[in-house]
């Protein structure tokens, strides 16, 4: 089966049992046992629940990955990730993350005796520089939040083979509707499922999915141990998602497109990233290893001014945080996705007072153009 009818046929009941196009929810804590020594599947549902279980199996079958397993958020995801590495372990990560995942690295990883190194992982020299005895893994965002840069996975990974190392990749932005780090030799994949998975901007997910069958009973087990899990109706609603997710990762990739042709022609517009242009850095990579560039663009005003008055005055897109909702969102990273990250970190990087981030979301595009139109001119 292709991806896109994997999307909707994965979701059906695959008990059979009643024949519900749409897979039932089992919103139970528990399971009544047969008896003492029964070998049942499902006892407890921090342990396993049918719903659950459902939604992992349709993330490992998309990402091509042997195990995956649910989150209650992106970052819960992470956090379990991070459990797999011990005291004096070294990490590399990617200098231009998710906000969030720089917070974790910083305080909960550093007092667990775990140290990140940071790297333009975009250049295979510094992550190969950084490399030690201890360094256990590769963790690498790719294309970053919010410079959208580019890390060429099929790259990393055979360095990261060559070295013994774990390859991490956050596929949140591409999804594996545009792009398949596991096929690129990618260990473990993690997403915040609250974006483009679940799509409607009304849920919060994680999911992380394994390579291997060993590693995903790994984070299984730790995940079961630490409880950051999924809810029954929350598995659903990704579930639900995931059926539109081909048609909507197209559309998003189309209304990005057409937006950032746009931004590019605007005089108070001074900058552009975004991926489908041929003067980005990451533009080359990107077309070697996905098929579809996305739905983010940032980009950089003439004045922090405008880019505060541009938040005030857009109506249809809406000010607020998180990305690959069907409702267009715009971000300011400085204040809101990245204020943990310290400022010498985030000028260097290029997230400066100017800098906005736009999630295009499947509106008619006409209407997105109009109204980024009244808000920049
Ligand atoms: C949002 C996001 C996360 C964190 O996910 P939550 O679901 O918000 O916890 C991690 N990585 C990336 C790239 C994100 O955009």
């Amino acid at each position: 089966m292709k991806f896109n009818t994997v999307c909707l046929h994965a979701a059906k009941d695959m008990t059979h049992s009643t024949g519900a196009v749409a897979a039932p929810i089992y919103q139970s804590a528990t399971f009544a046992r047969e008896s003492v020594d029964s070998n049942q599947v499902y006892s407890y549902s921090r342990l396993q629940n049918p719903t659950r279980e459902h939604l992992e199996n349709i993330m490992a079958h998309l990402e091509e990955g042997a195990g995956a397993v649910a989150f209650s958020t992106g970052m819960a995801a992470e956090a379990a990730v991070m459990e797999l590495f011990s005291q004096g372990d070294r990490v590399i990560a990617s200098d231009d993350l998710y906000g969030g995942s720089i917070r974790l690295f910083g305080n909960f990883s550093k007092k667990n005796g775990v140290t990140v190194d940071y790297a333009d992982t975009g250049n295979i020299g510094e992550i190969k520089s950084l490399i030690t005895p201890t360094t256990k893994a590769i963790f690498v965002e790719t294309p970053t939040n919010p410079m959208l840069k580019v890390t060429d996975i099929a790259e990393v990974s055979k360095l990261a083979r060559e070295h013994g190392l774990l390859l991490i990749v956050d596929n949140t932005f591409l999804t594996p509707y545009f792009q398949l780090p596991i096929r690129l030799g990618a260990d473990i994949v993690i997403h915040s499922g609250t974006k483009y998975l679940c799509g409607h901007n009304d849920t919060m997910a994680g999911v992380a999915v394994a390579a291997r069958a060993d590693m995903a009973e790994k984070l299984h087990y730790i995940n079961k141990t630490t409880g950051a899990l999924l809810s029954p109706f929350d598995c659903f609603l990704m579930t639900r998602g995931i059926k539109t997710l081909a048609i909507r990762m197209e559309r998003h990739n189309q209304n990005a497109a057409e937006a950032a042709k746009w931004l590019c022609r605007q005089k108070k517009v001074k900058k552009v990233y975004y991926l489908g242009l041929e003067t980005h850095p990451g533009h080359e990579t990107l077309k070697k290893q996905s098929t579809g560039f996305g739905g983010m663009i940032s980009f950089e005003v003439e004045s922090a001014e405008l880019a505060l008055s541009v938040l005030k005055k857009v109506k249809v897109i809406q000010f607020a945080e998180s990305l690959g909702g069907v409702e267009s969102l715009i971000t300011y990273p400085v204040t809101q996705t990245h204020a943990d990250v310290p400022e010498e970190k985030r000028e260097k990087n290029g997230i400066n007072a100017r800098l906005l981030r736009l999630s295009v979301g499947i509106e008619d595009i006409c209407d997105i153009i109009a109204d980024l139109d009244q808000a920049i001119n």
